[in-house]
């Protein structure tokens, strides 16, 4: 099967009867709210078409797939120094785990664990008030998707400040072994709002090209990143991005991967795509069920597999 649309929306179709699958990340209670019947898809490819199949235009909380795009923004501003304070391999536990923080005296594995994006989220705060690091953040990834109306859903932001307990405790921890410049309600005031921007399928694909298209984002003709750069968030999106879940999504997809707990997962195929699935039933490592499943057949029937066909 060679058309691209035919593709995702065969996709669709054969995990249609799945449509709420998984369950809920009700540890946020404002996304125990949201409806679990739903189901989209959206591929960009790195020559400018765009294919959409099921639910790609609605909205839905991001999340952890957010955690890229700061990463980007993080390197962008203190380059190779971030890996001083944050590591570069799987961690192999759960997103919001605090084992290994002990162990390696407040430098978390990687930057796409909560632990990790917490400290990139300190990076990002450097020099400026949260709201400042929260605008520019925004209005970044509004310029990836080249879409202006892309927001912060606030009533997640407000629903993880009241209960995001753990994430509090990990960012004092970090601030504890000097992992952090600024005070931990700064830090988290950053990472909580960024985790709660709302985008659909559609907008966070076009927000992903430049990773599929050597660091340009082949849509505006801008340049986001360098190619070496776009390589190796690749790389880490691959190893770290589905946490204790990310080698068997290597395994079953065979592609980078971002996922977030309000079910969206970003997927790159480098040199050909930027691919977002959405179905907010999340797998008992915290990423979509369904969404995995769709990106599975995607990457099948298309061979874009970067294991090979
Ligand atoms: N905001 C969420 C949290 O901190 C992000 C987790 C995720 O998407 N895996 O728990």
């Amino acid at each position: 099967m060679t058309d691209l649309q035919d593709v995702v929306d065969s996709v669709y179709q054969d995990l249609a009867s799945r449509i709420g699958e998984g369950k809920l990340a009700d540890y946020i209670p404002e996304l125990a709210t949201v409806d679990p019947k739903q189901f989209g898809l959206a591929l960009c490819t790195v020559d400018g078409q765009v294919h959409t199949s099921g639910d790609a235009d609605t909205s839905f909380s991001i999340q952890s797939i957010s955690k890229v795009f700061t990463l980007t923004l993080a390197l962008g501003k203190i380059g190779d120094g971030l890996w001083k304070r944050v590591g570069r391999e799987p961690s192999g536990n759960a997103f919001n785990s605090i084992v290994q923080l002990e162990q390696e005296k407040g430098k978390p594995r990687n930057p796409f664990i909560n632990a990790g994006a917490i400290a990139v989220a300190d990076v990002v705060l450097a020099g400026h008030l949260p709201k400042e690091a929260i605008g520019e953040i925004v209005q970044f990834i509004r310029y990836l998707a080249d879409d202006e109306t892309i927001a912060i859903d606030h009533d997640v932001a407000r629903s993880e400040t009241n209960t995001g307990y753990r994430n509090v405790a990990l960012a004092n921890f970090m601030r504890s072994f000097g992992n952090l410049n600024h005070p931990a309600e700064h830090v988290l005031g950053v990472y909580f709002h960024h985790c709660a921007i709302a985008m659909s399928c559609r907008q966070l694909a076009h927000a992903g090209l430049y990773l599929a298209s050597a660091g340009r984002n082949p849509l505006s003709g801008g340049s986001v990143v360098s190619s070496g750069r776009a390589r190796r968030i690749n790389a880490l999106m691959l190893m770290c991005g589905h946490y204790d879940g990310s080698g068997d999504f290597a395994y079953r997809v065979g592609l980078p991967g971002k996922s977030g707990v309000g079910g969206g997962i970003l997927a790159i195929a480098p040199g050909k795509a930027s691919i977002a699935a959405w179905s907010p039933g999340l797998n008992e490592n915290g990423n979509s069920l369904l969404g995995s499943a769709a990106l599975e057949l995607l990457a099948q029937r298309t061979g874009w597999s970067v294991f090979g066909q």
